[in-house]
């Protein structure tokens, strides 16, 4: 198995419902997003896929986050705009913009400052209700 790793970020206000402490009022994050490519065959120019096409798709995804008020996204109405559901959110979106047979997105990582991230990976078992 191949993987690739790419890295971006993007700057947005957010708050937690429901939570008590700090993140219950609006404060904002420079997020750093990695996400990671996975797959079994290389193809003859020896790439898994082309780092420059991944950034693009990425960037084209973030676009969509950067600059904003989470919590004010159609997505994130009912969902708490949580690092975690961010990466699902990063997930979703960017594995239906990388519908290629070689590869599969294999997870999204959403860094709120340097020690602290949250994952998502597909189990395999698809997203559940959207
Ligand atoms: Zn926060």
């Amino acid at each position: 198995m191949y993987e690739i790793m790419v890295e971006d970020e993007f700057s947005a206000a957010h708050f937690l419902r429901g939570y008590r402490g700090k993140c219950e009022k609006v404060h904002g994050h420079n997020w750093k997003v990695t996400v990671v490519v996975s797959g079994k065959e290389i193809d003859k120019r020896g790439l898994l896929l082309d780092f420059h096409d991944l950034r693009k798709e990425l960037s084209q995804v973030l676009e969509r986050l950067d600059h904003k008020d989470l919590n004010s996204l159609p997505f994130f109405k009912k969902r708490n705009p949580s690092s975690e559901n961010i990466a699902f959110y990063i997930f979703w979106r960017l594995e239906k913009r990388l519908a290629r047979k070689n590869i599969s997105l294999a997870r999204v990582t959403v860094w709120e400052n340097c020690r602290q991230s949250a994952t998502y990976f597909s189990s395999g078992g698809g997203y559940g209700s959207l």
